[in-house]
């Protein structure tokens, strides 16, 4: 029950707020933070034709932001109405607006960032002898030198909005954000050359691929310039046109979807590989994921997420882009046939690839994913879904030896010898389809799913280790790598391995950045040295980074430790020998909870000898 005594407002007039302060609350919905406005500037320069773009950040962008160009600029007169609210040279009719196929349109972006930064515009323009800056918070105009195109300079965002500063995050955290928007406007502009520079360094750099390339190649080279050889190498090209019966009069298909899907081995724990776009521009819609991911639900399971750069094509006047202030929203007119499209084609592609047209690069070895069965020079990519490699939650990885350092002459027996009473789950007879341990007890068979038992058994251990003495929380013990293992990470990836290495080190990890694109993986918990440890630092980082306001002790006692035992237990296919099926039998019985792996599945199954007999109508 609410006790608080109502207290009535004063009534106060109505009256129309200044323009400062319409423009001040108009650029909370645009601007968030520094990756915002490199949106919008990026946004303005592609829409001005350029082919070559620079973005230059100072502390993440906080400092500043500069974005040269080389478009068609802008007339002196025009400048200071570029700054004005709804002043916009893209639109000038209701008309216009239902077919626009421009980035901008609202005339909003440079107000709104006038209003909360210091900013200036210089700019030369097609055909025009001199360069002209103006400084928007004097509104003086004056001669200055530069080539054709448009320079905006951004100082001290939110300095007159403190309150909005303080939501800001770490330089670095922003930096990557700032990143991310940039790559994700590169990647649909392989014609534009970008550079990337922070705080005085080059930190990206992809140049314009030249006419005559286009289309699929040209994209394939700025993938593998932005996510990297590996993404081009595990994907799938994709081309796919609406059915011919959707054709609209003059021919043309009504949907054109291209572009790239990463094969299911590339899948991540969080959707941060997703580039979707409409008509070229970058949208987070819901019924594009929804469709791309539903694509593949016969190949992908639990939570994992597919990885992809998928263009959507249509007329324009079958899209509303005036829906979200950041037009990072679209709303389709016909939303259940895009859905339709989307995942045909994506399962189409998938499903072609199944039939044997895969890319002839096995994925051994990539740092992006490490598959026992590609390793083994086998078909990289699941014939068909009876095939055991391809089962579920054991994401295959190259355990070699896992279990060699851990005691394995207790409870070790020779097959066929005498059920000791207190081995419950007796004495390993055989492995079953690299998945199984079939054993025999005194009431007769057990089964045991050798990877949910191990996943148990490395859970529990965590979790005695983490909780320590008593006193609190104890640091996971930690065993140092001989050599660092690298691995290719994403900006994000990399602000929180900076940013989170206290909760790291808890977790008995040293992660680090090793080159602009490179963590380093130097420490790991000694319970999991042996187990898949790339998979383990990626689900570590996209954990900690999804929940970056709760506690690794929180964090610990929900689902991180289970994550982290997931990489450690041996996986599927690894061949065991009776010493070792033992010894994880004897690990079982010491091990409390062990009926159950962490995900609540049984680990282990019995059938009698009596069950057995009356299969057979023994004894009747
Ligand atoms: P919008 O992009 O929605 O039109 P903006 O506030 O982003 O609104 O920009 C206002 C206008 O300023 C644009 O319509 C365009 O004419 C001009 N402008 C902004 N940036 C550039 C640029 N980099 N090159 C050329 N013209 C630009
Ligand atoms: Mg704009």
């Amino acid at each position: 029950m609410n006790t608080q005594p109502l207290i009535l407002p004063e009534r106060r007039a109505i009256c129309a707020l200044g323009d400062e302060l319409i423009s001040q609350i108009a650029a909370g919905e645009v601007v968030e933070r520094p990756a915002s406005v490199v949106r919008e500037l990026l946004d303005n320069a592609l829409d001005a034709g350029a082919s070559q773009i620079t973005v230059r950040l100072t502390a993440g962008g906080v400092r500043q932001i500069v974005v040269e160009d080389d478009g068609m600029g802008i007339l002196p007169g025009e400048l200071a109405l570029a700054l004005q609210r709804h002043a916009t040279s893209k639109i000038a009719s209701l008309a216009e607006l239902e077919r626009v196929s421009s980035l901008g349109f609202r005339g909003e972006a440079l107000a709104a960032i006038h209003s909360i930064a210091e900013c200036a515009l210089v700019s030369r323009a097609a055909g025009q002898e001199h360069a002209y800056r103006l400084d928007a918070s004097s509104g003086e105009v004056r001669l200055a030198a530069r080539g054709q195109g448009t320079t905006v300079e951004v100082n001290e965002l939110f300095f007159s909005t403190p309150a909005r500063r303080k939501f800001l995050k770490t330089d670095a955290t922003e930096l990557a954000h700032c990143m991310e928007a940039v790559r994700r406007q590169a990647l649909a502009r392989p014609q534009v050359g970008f550079s990337l520079w922070a705080d005085g360094k080059l930190v990206e750099q992809w140049r314009r691929c030249e006419a005559p390339m286009h289309g699929a190649a040209a994209l394939e080279q700025r993938l593998a310039d932005v996510l990297g050889s590996d993404f081009v190498e595990h994907s799938l090209a994709l081309d796919y046109r609406a059915n011919a019966a959707q054709r609209q009069a003059d021919g043309t298909p009504q949907i054109h979807i291209w572009g790239r899907v990463g094969v299911p081995e590339l899948a991540r724990a969080r959707a941060d590989l997703q580039f979707a776009y409409v008509n070229g521009r970058f949208v987070r819609d819901k019924v594009l994921a929804h469709a791309a991911r539903s694509a593949f639900d016969d190949v992908l399971h639990g939570q994992r997420q597919p990885v992809y750069a998928l263009f959507v094509e249509l007329d324009p006047a079958r899209l509303d882009v005036n829906v979200h202030p950041t037009k990072i929203e679209v709303r389709f007119r016909d939303s259940s046939a895009v859905h339709q499209a989307l995942r045909n084609a994506v399962q189409d592609t998938l499903a072609e690839s199944r039939a044997g047209n895969a890319p002839a690069t096995p994925v051994a070895g990539s740092p992006m994913v490490v598959s026992e069965r590609s390793s083994t020079g086998a078909a990289w990519w699941p014939q068909n879904r009876l095939d055991f490699a391809a089962r579920s939650d054991h994401c295959l990885s190259d355990v070699a030896a896992l279990w060699q350092a851990q005691p394995i002459t207790d409870g070790a027996a020779p097959p066929g010898a005498a059920v000791s009473a207190d081995e419950p789950l007796g004495q390993a007879l055989a492995q079953l389809a690299g998945i199984y341990i079939l054993a025999e007890n005194a009431q007769g068979l057990i089964v045991v799913d050798m990877h949910a038992a191990h996943e148990r058994i490395v859970y529990e251990r965590l979790k005695t280790q983490f909780a320590g003495s008593g006193a609190g929380p104890a640091r996971l013990p930690s065993q140092p790598l001989l050599l660092p293992l690298t691995f290719a990470a994403s900006a994000s990836e990399i602000a929180c391995a900076q940013t989170q290495t206290d909760a790291l080190a808890l977790l008995g990890l040293d992660i680090s950045a090793f080159s602009a694109h490179t963590l380093a993986v130097r420490a790991v918990p000694s319970a999991l040295a042996r187990g898949d440890i790339v998979g383990l630092a990626r689900a570590v980082l996209a954990e900690l980074s999804e929940h970056a306001t709760s506690s690794v002790i929180e964090l610990a006692h929900n689902d991180l430790l289970s994550t982290m035992a997931c990489h450690g237990a041996v996986r599927a296919n690894r061949q065991l020998t009776l010493m070792e099926m033992n010894a994880l039998l004897r690990q079982m019985e010491a091990t409390e909870r062990a009926d159950q792996c962490n995900h609540g599945r049984p680990t282990w199954h019995s059938i009698s000898v009596k069950e057995l007999d009356g299969w057979f109508m023994r004894g009747r």
